[in-house]
């Protein structure tokens, strides 16, 4: 049963009410929810509730009525985020996991190792035990597998996730293994399970090839009543008639899954289909299905592999599928785990945010120009997985401050909008401070709502408020009130905050959707922009020199060019015969030098480089050699590298 506390309750009544469960043979876990405080008491012999909610303190006893409790979303309302040192499954994110289906050598996994991790997976995965059908196959190498996965693990700061199909391995696995991983044919092994539990550690607990959805919420039970509280449930197909693939990948289970249980919901397509060339489009899938992350088996050459071949990645295909996955993210909402490596004594990056100071961990702060609930703050949300602390600031000059001046360790900063163009302030911001950094990038989807105060509904509604890019990205839906009234205002969540404050019901505000809850307003209408295609570009900016950005693929400059005809023409030249491909060219006026420009030039990886790790060196290269010819033709002048990191593409 659930318990809900009294917001004020007393410690003394707390204690008596764990106290009262105990006794009464139940376990108690105590959960602190974003509104209430819960116990979630769960045991073998049931009490009258009503025993409970007579003792001071309770507010309310909620009975689970599933057969799995602790797994239950009765049992708690808020998604479990599984933190596996630094890597996050569950909330925002889509979290891969990538690697061959067995530890073969050293070489191999230090091999995959490298791969996965310049393609963009944040864990690694590799079987140590292998559970073959036939006797006669690769067994695995066993704890000498284990080793070896740690030490490929850790050289490319990849936890490891290994599956375990005896308890008599855990003292070999117990100081390598991050993640436990059971497989499909054990997921009912239920003294497996136990033993397993009582370790306390993340457990990947795979479907069984035909257990049902609660069979296997079931199991999960096993796991987190024994002593866990990291259960990640992966789906990897099921058995059904179907032949042309090695099972069936259930992707429904996710929906299914989601309103069941609060654990997180990954998918492994590899073991499902079985078949390479069918793995990249169900990953895809599963990502607009909703799933928290993926499994998926790469090798570096698959076809010498001792097991699973035939459904491993190559590595091209891997790293292809990680690009088209950074572009599916933002649809769906989701932001794709990185991994960043930390320079020493600074912030550390987009996986693992929190920095120690004088021994407290404190939450990295990230500026932003506008109110709470602005879409800027949904990018930092995002990006940074709810766990860096966002603060509002009035303007975008002020963000840079606060960057400059040590109160926020970075700031977000929006760059260009997918139909309004350029943000052409932020531009001039960046040639104008050069002690900031481009450290990292963020795509936010757009999505407007009509809101309005409760009681508020599309008829009572006269005047509309908004930033004059939400009023002109929502102009069809406006067409057809004509004769509402349109008031700009300097920021959409600003919009909300007016509407707030005047508490009429003939306002609205058009703003993110998650401005309702903080401005207390209800969506009459979600979705009311002209085109759902509609995205801001952030860039994330730190102080020169605090972050180091892994696996850049990116850059960004700034220059200017001399004063003579064919300059442009010249110069532009020069990033083609340096291989930098530009993908934006923009110009700004510089003040106090009529008719002259700053030329801003957004360029992707050189030519041929497959690997993202030395495309940062490539770039680097490629400008100073640009350079260089630059020094004879003289056509550059005052070049400033704005950044070089980390992009996701949106077509
Ligand atoms: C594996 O992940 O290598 C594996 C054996 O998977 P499953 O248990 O899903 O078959
Ligand atoms: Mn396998």
């Amino acid at each position: 049963m659930v318990i809900v506390l009294d917001k004020n309750i007393r410690n003394e009544d707390k204690q008596r009410i764990k106290t009262f469960l105990e006794k009464n043979s139940l376990r108690v876990n105590e959960i602190t929810g974003e509104e209430d405080t819960i116990f979630a008491a769960v045991g073998k012999v049931g009490i009258d509730p009503r025993d409970v909610e007579i003792l001071p303190g309770v507010h309310s006893v909620i009975p689970i009525t599933k057969a799995y409790k602790m797994a239950s979303r009765e049992f708690k309302k808020d998604n479990t985020v599984v933190n596996i040192r630094g890597v996050k499954i569950g909330g925002n994110r889509v979290t891969v996991i990538a690697g061959p289906c067995a530890v073969e050598n050293r070489e191999q996994i230090m091999e995959s190792a490298a791969r996965v991790a310049e393609s963009g997976a944040v864990m690694l995965r590799g079987g140590a035990y292998k559970p073959r059908t036939s006797p006669y196959a690769f067994q695995g190498l066993g704890a000498e597998g284990v080793r070896f996965l740690r030490e490929a693990g850790d050289a490319w700061g990849l936890p490891v996730a290994c599956e375990i199909v005896s308890a008599e391995h855990i003292p070999e696995m117990l100081d390598y293994i991050d993640v436990y991983q059971i497989g499909a044919r054990n997921m009912q092994n239920f003294e497996l399970l136990k033993k397993v539990g009582a370790l306390g550690k993340p457990v990947i607990l795979k479907r069984g090839l035909s257990a049902t959805i609660e069979e296997w919420l079931m199991a999960a039970e096993y796991l987190l009543s024994s002593g866990t509280e990291d259960v990640i449930l992966c789906e990897r197909g099921i058995r059904t008639y179907e032949k042309a693939t090695r099972n069936t990948l259930d992707l429904s289970a996710i929906p299914v899954l989601r309103s069941l249980t609060h654990l997180p919901i990954i998918v492994d397509p590899s073991h499902a289909v079985g078949i390479r060339d069918k793995v990249p489009p169900m990953c895809l899938a599963a990502v607009a299905a909703g799933a928290d992350g993926l499994i998926v088996e790469v090798h570096p050459t698959p076809d010498t592999a001792l097991s699973d071949g035939a459904q491993s990645l190559y590595p091209v295909q891997f790293e292809k599928m990680m690009r088209d996955i950074e572009v599916l993210a933002p649809v769906v909402g989701r932001e794709v785990s990185h991994r960043s490596i930390p320079r020493a004594g600074s912030i550390r990056g987009t996986t693992s945010i929190t920095r120690k100071s004088g021994g407290t961990d404190t939450p990295l702060v990230c500026a932003y120009s506008g109110g709470r609930g602005a879409y800027a703050e949904q990018a930092i949300h995002r990006y940074y997985d709810d766990e860096a602390e966002a603060l509002p600031l009035n303007n975008f000059r002020e963000v840079i401050r606060a960057v400059l001046d040590g109160r926020a360790e970075c700031g977000m900063l929006p760059i260009e909008n997918s139909l309004a163009g350029s943000v052409y302030e932020n531009y001039d911001n960046l040639a104008r401070y050069d002690d900031i950094e481009i450290v990292g990038e963020a795509t936010i989807r757009i999505e407007h709502s009509l809101l309005a105060v409760k009681g508020a509904t599309l008829d009572t509604i006269t005047s509309v408020y908004s930033h004059s890019q939400g009023l002109a990205q929502c102009d069809e839906f406006l067409a057809r009130y004509p004769n509402w009234k349109h008031i700009e205002t300097n920021s959409t969540s600003s919009a909300a905050k007016l509407v707030e404050s005047e508490k009429d019901p003939t306002r609205a505000a058009i703003a993110s959707d998650l401005a309702a809850p903080i401005y207390h307003l209800e969506t009459l209408k979600a979705g009311i922009e002209n085109s759902p295609r509609n995205y801001t570009r952030f860039v994330l900016i730190a102080r020169t020199g605090e972050i180091i950005c892994e696996a850049p693929n990116h850059a960004s400059i700034i220059f200017t060019v001399a004063n003579q005809p064919g300059a442009l023409h010249s110069a532009l030249g020069l990033f083609m015969k340096n291989g930098l491909n530009l993908t934006k060219l923009e110009s700004r006026p510089i003040q106090g030098e009529p008719w002259r420009y700053v030329f801003y030039a957004n360029m992707s990886l050189p030519e041929g480089v497959s690997s993202s790790v030395v495309a940062g060196e490539r770039i680097r290269n490629a400008l100073a050699e640009m350079q260089k010819m630059n020094q004879d033709a003289g056509v550059i002048q005052g070049v400033r590298i704005l950044g070089i990191y980390s992009v996701k593409e949106i077509s």
